[in-house]
């Protein structure tokens, strides 16, 4: 899945209220109310950010790219170019 992090006074939802829920012990998502489309993403690891699924953006287009994460659990046919930087885990800090 792809992912935009913005800090979350950078962030709003701009119509309809999405479903809340506790993905973990450190992690709060929420989905879209009508078709279950996850949204975003919060974690008490970084309390500033929040992420935001790209695909679920009116233009995901102008969103470039930045770094992979999470490569050790990639699919194995899945080609992410080689051009960016990529870290096994998450962002290191
Ligand atoms: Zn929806």
């Amino acid at each position: 899945m792809t992912w935009a992090t913005v800090p979350n006074d950078r962030f709003a939802f701009t119509r309809g209220t999405p479903v809340t829920y506790a993905s973990s012990a450190h992690g709060r998502r929420t989905r879209c109310a009508t078709c279950g489309s996850p949204l975003t993403f919060h974690t008490t690891t970084r309390p500033d950010d929040v992420d935001i699924t790209v695909g679920t953006f009116d233009h995901p287009e102008r969103c470039l790219p930045e770094t992979h994460i999470w490569v050790s659990s990639r699919i194995a046919w899945l080609d992410m170019g080689a051009d960016l930087p990529a870290h096994e885990e998450g962002s290191p800090a």
